[in-house]
């Protein structure tokens, strides 16, 4: 099959049109015939290399996934052959404590497509059949794409991290990247007032069609807007995954009590924080690495319900991966980059 492999670590350029095996599936997996595949930072993180996360070559990037059902092992009865599916991104074993509890996100086992495990980038994908979701309405297989790993990532971070209430104010850093344009619907669709942040003015525009209340740049020191635009108070949740570039701003975007919730730093991993401040205002910083899979299937549902959308970028042909990771890198984008599997 054709796919877009990794032999090395690098730039864009490392990406590399080839041929691999086709996979073989066991009686409990399922052979999706790629359609779709869209691009999250991670690619990025994945293609340049992250100091003691070693991949094996050939590596098949892409953790979100949309296609039709090809072949299923011989004990799946969940999806049959020509079905519609999207892959939830994270795989678990299905057997330990917390799978069982339905914390599946916390696995000593549990990987990503197209990180530890062969990802989108191909014709086909092996995937658990556990894994394969029908795709809910209409959807395209580019808008299916586009939904999994972000809107996954934002439910678990504003619910089940920060639990976000009605008529909270939300702080939605960089409301143009992936993660960003669904925390925007996510929190709008649970009542909240969402404040979002953005690079350029054509952006906070974006930010503010797709829902945000208000929008202000994340250039300088926009925790003075926010407070200007909160009553001099701040915000009860800040919705961060920039890291470095924005971390102390978004800190002191924060009321007293206000919660922090984070789920990357793609501007990078190191930053301060005073811890008079967080103390002396019981600031909660919060943690957050992916979701559990029915946070995905609850999200799913706002999308046959019509609250939640994708928002696609752009849609690119397979062979120009570098391209679009080159525009995801430089962050032209307003939401997602797909690539499209014929
Ligand atoms: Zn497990």
């Amino acid at each position: 099959m054709k796919a877009v492999i990794l032999s090395q670590h690098g730039g864009p350029e490392v990406l590399r049109l080839a041929e691999m095996p086709e996979p073989a599936i066991g009686d409990r997996d399922v052979l999706v015939r790629v359609r779709a595949c869209a691009l999250n930072h991670l690619d990025l993180f994945v293609r340049g290399g992250l100091p003691g996360r070693s991949i094996a070559f050939p590596h098949i990037p892409g953790s979100d996934i949309s296609g039709e059902v090809a072949k299923v092992g011989a004990a799946v009865t969940n999806v049959k052959a020509g079905d519609r599916v999207l892959l939830a991104p994270g795989v678990s074993c299905g057997q330990c404590e917390p799978c069982i509890a339905g914390h599946d996100n916390f696995c000593a086992d549990y990987v990503l497509f197209g990180r530890q495990i062969h990802g989108g980038y191909a014709e086909f994908v092996r995937s658990p059949s556990v894994n394969v979701i029908p795709i809910p309405g209409n959807l395209s297989f580019e808008e299916a794409a586009a939904v999994p790993l972000v809107f996954l990532t934002a439910w678990h971070m504003l619910f089940n991290r920060a639990r976000l209430r009605p008529a909270e104010n939300v702080l939605v850093i960089a409301g143009g990247s992936g993660v960003g344009s669904a925390a925007i619907q996510i929190a709008k669709a649970a009542g909240a007032r969402v404040i979002a942040t953005a690079s350029s003015e054509a952006k906070l525009a974006k930010a503010k069609q797709l829902g945000a209340d208000d929008a202000v740049l994340h250039g300088g020191e926009f925790a003075r807007d926010v407070k200007k635009l909160t009553g001099g108070k701040g915000v009860d949740v800040v919705f961060e995954h920039v890291g470095a570039a924005t971390w102390e701003q978004s800190v002191f975007s924060l009321k007293p009590g206000g919660r922090l919730v984070t789920c990357g730093a793609t501007t990078g991993f190191e930053s301060k924080i005073n811890i008079n401040y967080l103390f002396g205002r019981q600031l909660s910083i919060l943690g957050s690495f992916m979701g559990e899979k029915s946070e995905l299937f609850a999200a799913l549902e706002l999308f046959k319900r019509g609250l939640l959308k994708p928002v696609i970028d752009t849609v690119l042909p397979l062979e120009r991966a570098a391209d679009a990771h080159r525009r995801l890198e430089n962050r032209e984008q307003f939401g997602k980059v797909v690539l499209s599997v014929s």
